[in-house]
């Protein structure tokens, strides 16, 4: 066998090398090339390393993590800002484990991604004779995906591929686990053998028309309403539906309400925007057009209570997904895209009998709220030590100024003030934890948004959910990202004012570091920062930093007490005992 060292500095021995062989890693990085796949993003190691040099060299961008949560986290963010699979990489048994909390994240949220990792030798796994790494992956990932699929055979790589980008990318996007073994990945092909194994994949995203009876059904619906309305959730974003939306809500003077992702799909300061009156939304609208958005636990309890008497329009492309909480009057399932253009095309032959006060209302009551909302955040501008709101108050005009900034969003009272006190203006340019409100996809997220788009990102971070990615900024500082990092710092989780109840010296559970200097974290990956105490320090830093598209770290200093426990959903928690105490 010959010994020189690989690109890697490999010690292994290399496989005996003619040029008409390839191996697996071979293969499939071509399999992914024949598909479209350009980025990768990962953390090599036993047995995937080899495969990350050879996929750089033949033009696929590798984007290295230092956590492959994070990796996993910028794949799923590609994946749903480019409506094609982002791909992980990952390595076996825990490295496998640390990613596969991203996968089954944008599998709840619907976002298309690919997590290939590689595994152990299969037999002494199935014989549980404790092999390096040796873990069940694929029977792990199973349940936690939409689809997922192990490839043993090199032979069998191209269709492996093929199946799992479709499995990631049509009808309703998801996870996709893909397990490929330490044999398959080094066993050797002729590579004429192999040439005859790939093929031009088609229509790797059918589009799904509706059923045309639906559609009337939905048209017929509508023209009848009083008080409609119309719910954005981020399948809408995803479909790219935006000029479609433009056209069905201005034509028939539709009120609109973006979930969290949904922003920004049409602007959120738009005549016909009805952001600030979802509860009445909820009480009174007769009938309520939800495109891209679950009638799920963000639309429900206490968010909010639906009138028994609402009519439901559900635009959605799984069947499986309609009647899940309430029963929908007319479902239109499909892809967004094709279901609106024959909805626009069967409303074109109808009259609506909207009440043209219901429209006047929410107008009115919108420009209540907002002033009352201005009022709050004027209250708190000069505050010191600054809250969220202060805070927000200064970043508000800077993120007026550049739409076209993606902004990232985690935290508690973070996410939630942040969400309530910045418009959006354009299509998918809001990502945040979504679905499950995790924390724990700041960095990853920021990482994917630049990396897939090019754009410059902001993200709006509490220090507890900078926490769980903080290391991975290293990550935006060696890619050379436009990417600021904007950290709230209260001192704790919800805030730092939590009281060890023990009297111990312990710090209590929520109680994290108020005097911590981030910014010197960004200092040692070469980072500009800021350590900003004040709001016009504060706005300065801002600006300054996207315009210089260079990485940022900006430490926001606020007081402890500032936010409140679980942000605006503390009625999730379980009540103490006190609580019932008469
Ligand atoms: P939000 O949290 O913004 O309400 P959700 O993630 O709950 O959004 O809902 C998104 C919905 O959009 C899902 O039910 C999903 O099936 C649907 N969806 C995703 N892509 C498409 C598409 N291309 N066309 C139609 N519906 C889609
Ligand atoms: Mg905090």
């Amino acid at each position: 066998m010959a010994t020189t060292t690989t690109t890697t500095g490999n010690t292994a021995p290399m496989q005996p090398h003619y040029p008409e062989q390839v191996t697996g890693m071979d293969i499939l990085v071509r399999a992914l090339r024949m598909v479209g796949i350009d980025t990768m993003y990962g953390l090599v190691g036993i047995p995937i390393t080899e495969l990350a040099y050879l996929a750089q060299e033949r033009g696929i961008r590798f984007v290295g993590f230092r956590h492959e949560q994070q990796a996993g986290m910028a794949a799923a963010t590609h994946g749903y800002l480019t409506h094609t699979p982002g791909v992980l990489l990952t390595v076996s048994s825990l490295g496998f484990m640390n990613g596969l909390t991203a996968t089954a994240n944008a599998t709840v949220n619907c976002y298309p991604m690919i997590q290939i990792s590689g595994s152990s030798v299969r037999e002494p796994i199935d014989l549980e004779q404790g092999t390096y790494e040796g873990l069940d992956q694929l029977n792990i990932a199973k349940p936690l995906v939409k689809a997922a699929y192990r490839v043993n055979k090199p032979e069998d790589i191209p269709t492996a591929v093929v199946r799992a980008y479709r499995a990631a990318i049509s009808g309703r996007p998801g996870g996709v686990y893909l397990d490929v073994t330490t044999p398959c990945l080094g066993a050797i092909m002729q590579a004429a053998d192999a040439d005859k194994l790939f093929y031009e994949p088609v229509d790797l995203c059918p589009s799904m028309p509706p059923a045309p009876e639906a559609v009337k059904r939905a048209a017929d619906i509508l023209a009848a309403a009083k008080k409609p309305a119309i719910i954005i959730g981020k399948g809408a974003a995803y479909a790219r539906v935006e000029d479609k939306l433009k056209k069905l809500v201005e034509t028939y003077d539709i009120p609109y309400f973006p979930m969290s992702m949904g922003k920004g799909v049409l602007p959120d300061d738009g005549p016909l925007s009805a952001l600030s009156c979802r509860s009445t939304i909820m009480e009174d609208a007769d009938v309520v057009i939800l495109a891209g958005a679950r009638l799920n636990w963000l639309l429900s309890r206490g968010h909010g209570k639906w009138s028994p008497d609402t009519k439901f329009i559900q635009f959605d492309i799984d069947p499986q997904e309609i009647d899940s909480n309430r029963a929908i009057a007319a479902p239109v399932v499909g892809d967004m895209a094709s279901s609106l253009d024959a909805f626009l095309a069967e409303m074109s032959t109808r009259k609506m009998s909207a009440d043209p006060t219901w429209l006047a209302s929410l107008q009115a009551q919108t420009k209540t709220k907002n002033a009352k909302f201005s009022e709050r955040l004027a209250a708190n501008a000069t505050a010191s030590p600054m809250n969220h709101w202060t805070a927000l108050d200064a970043i508000k005009p800077i993120m007026a100024a550049n739409p076209d900034v993606i902004l990232v969003n985690e935290g508690a009272n973070t996410l939630d003030d942040t969400r309530d006190t910045l418009d959006m203006k354009l299509p998918r340019h809001r990502i945040d934890c979504a679905t499950w409100a995790i924390m724990g996809m700041g960095m990853g997220s920021a990482v994917g948004a630049a990396v897939a788009t090019g754009k410059s990102v902001v993200a709006i971070e509490g220090d507890s959910a900078f926490g769980f990615s903080g290391m991975d900024f290293s990550t935006i500082c060696r890619f050379n990202l436009p990417v600021t990092v904007v950290i709230f710092n209260n001192g704790g989780i919800y805030n730092g004012i939590g009281v060890n109840a023990s009297g111990g010296g312990d710090p209590a559970p929520t109680t994290l570091d108020i005097k911590a200097r981030y910014d010197k974290l960004g200092e040692a990956f070469g980072a500009e920062t800021y350590y900003v105490t004040t709001p016009d320090e504060l706005s300065e830093a801002l600006a300054a930093s996207i315009a210089s598209r260079k990485p940022t770290l900006i430490d926001v200093q606020l007081a402890a007490d500032s936010g409140k426990e679980s942000g605006h959903i503390g009625y999730l928690n379980p009540a103490p005992l006190e609580t019932f105490k008469v």
